[in-house]
């Protein structure tokens, strides 16, 4: 299937882990894909291997927690590629596990920066351009906007207020022809996708635990925002999707 024929996404945090999926399904299926992140050298593999397959594709430097980086990010992808159709705000970084009395305000406030501002402000600058002809914004959040381990805070309230941000830009940009969603994966086995990839660590038991037998995959969640970004999802907006293989629909003292 090419969905995205003569389209333009916007990835952000995408050349490594689940970031990189989303890239390479968008312009699998037809996509101009820019992928904005900080890790310079696996951005710069992560092109050309898009590009190896065929894919119009760019990186740009943009640290999603500066407005300065972000707002000329979005400049140059309208300037180079004339449209932007879809903004997937995908870049995130974990918070630290120490406990409340030991996580420091700066911590708090870099956590909340990158993955709940950065995503505000990704989207401040690409519908300057998306509201010309529509398009979908969709927030990578994470199941732990809603159910916790100790000592998350920081990661766990940015995921919240992401899905939060998601249903008040719905209602505000509807009237643009712009969707947002925002989709919480459970837990994700990213090591096919780093750079270079990694030996997956996971156990046999780690599969055991998720009622659909097994941990997720990059693919996984890049086969939901092709949906989701698609023509066929045109009247989905406003909701977050969870795509975590059962584990939060299971009462905790099954086995
Ligand atoms: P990852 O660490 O493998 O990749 C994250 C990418 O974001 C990297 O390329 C990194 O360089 C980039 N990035 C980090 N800070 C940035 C910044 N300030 N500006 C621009 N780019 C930045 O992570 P991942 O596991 O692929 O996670 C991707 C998203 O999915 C994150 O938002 C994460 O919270 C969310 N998520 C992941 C899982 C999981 O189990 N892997 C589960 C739920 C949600």
């Amino acid at each position: 299937m090419r969905r995205f024929e003569n389209r333009v996404c916007v990835v952000t945090g995408g050349a490594r882990g689940i970031g990189a999926a989303i890239a390479y399904r968008l312009g699998l299926e037809g996509c101009k894909v820019a992928i904005l992140d900080i890790d310079d050298s696996a951005g710069s593999i992560r092109i050309e291997e898009l590009r190896a397959r065929g894919i119009e594709a760019t990186y740009i430097h943009a640290d999603v927690a500066s407005e300065n980086d972000v707002s000329k990010a979005m400049d140059t992808v309208f300037s180079r590629y004339n449209a932007i159709n879809v903004l997937v705000n995908n870049a995130g970084i974990g918070s630290s596990g120490k406990s409340i009395e030991e996580q420091t305000i700066d911590e708090w406030r870099r956590v909340i920066d990158v993955n709940l501002t950065g995503a505000w402000l990704c989207t401040k600058h690409a519908v300057r351009y998306m509201k010309k002809s529509g398009g979908v914004i969709i927030n990578i959040a994470s199941t732990r906007a809603f159910q916790s381990e100790p000592n998350t805070e920081p990661y766990s309230a940015s995921k919240g207020g992401l899905v939060a941000l998601t249903h008040a830009l719905a209602i505000s940009l509807a009237k643009y022809g712009i969707r947002v969603l925002s989709i919480s994966p459970g837990w994700v086995d990213t090591s096919n996708w780093q750079i270079p990839p990694r030996e997956s660590v996971l156990t046999p038991l780690d599969n055991l635990w998720h009622p659909a037998g097994r941990v997720g995959k990059p693919e996984d969640i890049a086969a939901l925002v092709a949906f989701l970004a698609s023509d066929e999802a045109s009247w989905i907006t406003g909701v977050n999707i969870i795509i975590d293989g059962g584990v939060t629909a299971k009462m905790v003292y099954m086995d």
